[in-house]
């Protein structure tokens, strides 16, 4: 099993949506997909979550959840539905049922246990290559969806790959891999191919947004590999993460 992320800017329009088929196309491995929301979808429903509760967050919490997370259950259900047209049979995963978690809306905790049990469950009863998944969102033992923090769908694949003993998790972005440097504002900063665990927390440490700062440790703990590849190039090399 291996598993693949696609970040909002590689779903955001129809084109985009046709690109993550032919990547999928292009391999014939196991995979457990974690799909982020089109786009901005999550600012846009973060928007209006703030004014239906008057601009004030507080104590609106759990119902913030309830709206953000619709994003990755229309990206995915949309993602499933196109690689099906393409003959690529797959299995649209709620994870909501599966990753479970205490009541912090907003920042939900995984329980890891219960989530490992349930995930082998649910592969063993549901067999396919594919899989389609939502990152970033996840749920209470009764039901409710919680959402584990802006930009957590790395951490959902990281996650998940360390649940399921991947052999790898790929991150499919809009840009090289991990570059030395940011590239609007250093014309010197170039593409780094290879980094342990260590430096690359120091980067991510160092403020660069590249990678959500909770992917690093489900990977160390078991020694998978982590890929930073260009969406728009899957033959280019990108940057490995590994020990
Ligand atoms: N869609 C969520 C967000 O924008 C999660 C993610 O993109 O990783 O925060
Ligand atoms: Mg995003």
């Amino acid at each position: 099993m291996r598993v693949f992320k696609f970040g909002g800017a590689s779903v955001r329009d129809a084109e985009g949506i046709r690109n993550i088929g032919r990547i999928i196309g292009q391999t014939d491995d196991t995979l457990m997909v974690v799909v982020s929301a089109m786009g901005k979808t999550t600012n846009a429903l973060e928007g209006l979550t703030r004014a239906l509760c008057g601009y004030d967050l507080t104590g609106f919490d759990e119902l913030y959840d309830q709206v953000v997370s619709t994003g990755e259950l229309q990206s995915t259900r949309i993602v499933s539905a196109y690689l099906n047209h393409c003959g690529i049979a797959n299995e649209w995963v709620d994870i909501t049922r599966l990753m479970v978690t205490d009541y912090t809306y907003r920042q939900a905790n995984v329980d890891t246990d219960l989530t490992r049990r349930q995930l082998n469950a649910y592969l063993k009863t549901h067999p396919s290559r594919v899989y389609v998944t939502q990152g970033f969102i996840a749920g209470t033992p009764d039901g409710r969806r919680t959402t584990l923090g802006r930009e957590g769908s790395d951490y959902t694949a990281a996650l998940l790959a360390n649940l399921l003993n991947a052999e790898s998790v790929t991150l499919w972005k809009d840009v090289p891999g991990v570059m030395s440097a940011d590239p609007l504002q250093d014309s010197n900063a170039h593409l780094l191919p290879q980094l342990t665990y260590d430096e690359t927390e120091q980067i991510l440490k160092g403020g660069a947004q590249i990678i959500h700062p909770k992917t690093i440790a489900p990977l160390r703990e078991k020694n998978i590999p982590l890929y930073v590849k260009p969406f728009l190039h899957p033959e280019a090399e990108g940057t490995v993460i590994k020990d």
